[in-house]
């Protein structure tokens, strides 16, 4: 039994890919879909990536089946392995990230897990550019729901199937940067950690119901303390 599980949702609070993501699924969608600049006014921040599509085809009025929202999805992924190496706004690791995962990784009675709205591939693809894959042991993804709400507990699940559970939802701790991050982990009764480090600053983030907020992850120590006892 191991004493708490922390999922970490992905961009905003680990880290910026300096809107890899967004120059992708534009020339994706603007490939297969023939619709220029098509996620310019959709919201991403917390959602899902399949949410964020659904979004964007209804807003540029196309019918997309499976097979095209599939292709486009596979599309996206080659061109974001490419996107992720070049320059952009604010990309890198969030302050504190790196030694705070390392210290997370060296603690026997936790396990560091991911809940991100990215679908898998993409999710791996910028973990990988950051270095930060070993530190992570299981995780939900965007193509695993698309209700954030959902990923929770199947990031649970897949814990227990890696041989990590904890006595009570409570010591499950979601760590992210929006609202949606605080939501999905009061729908699994877990408890929840917003860090002000993507899209909302601390005043918004305060207005939710997150068990605690802060600025960023820079005091390795403080946050440990507040992960392990909060
Ligand atoms: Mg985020």
């Amino acid at each position: 039994m191991f004493s708490k599980i922390l999922l970490f949702d992905i961009d905003g609070t680990l880290l910026l890919s300096g809107r890899a993501g967004y120059r992708a699924l534009t020339a994706a969608f603007q490939e297969l879909f023939g619709v220029e600049r098509g996620f310019d006014h959709v919201p991403v921040a917390g959602m899902t990536d399949e949410l964020i599509l659904t979004d964007a085809l209804a807003r540029a009025g196309v019918t997309a089946d499976a097979t095209a929202r599939e292709r486009f999805h596979r599309r996206y992924c080659e061109l974001f392995v490419d996107e992720i190496h070049l320059p952009g706004p604010r990309k890198g690791l969030m302050p504190g990230v790196f030694p705070l995962l390392e210290r997370l990784s060296q603690l026997a009675q936790v396990r560091c897990g991911l809940v991100t709205g990215n679908f898998a591939r993409p999710a791996r693809i910028k973990l990988e550019h950051f270095d930060l894959c070993r530190f992570f042991h299981f995780g939900a993804y965007g193509d695993d729901a698309p209700v954030r709400d959902d990923l929770v507990p199947i990031a649970i699940e897949r814990a227990g199937r890696a041989g990590v559970s904890v006595e009570a939802a409570r010591d499950v701790l979601v760590i992210g940067d929006t609202p949606l991050d605080v939501q999905c982990a009061i729908a699994a009764g877990a408890r929840s950690i917003a860090v002000a480090t993507g899209s909302y600053d601390l005043a918004s983030l305060r207005q939710t119901q997150a068990d605690a907020v802060l600025a960023d992850l820079s005091d390795t120590d403080a946050v440990v303390d507040l992960l392990l006892t909060g």
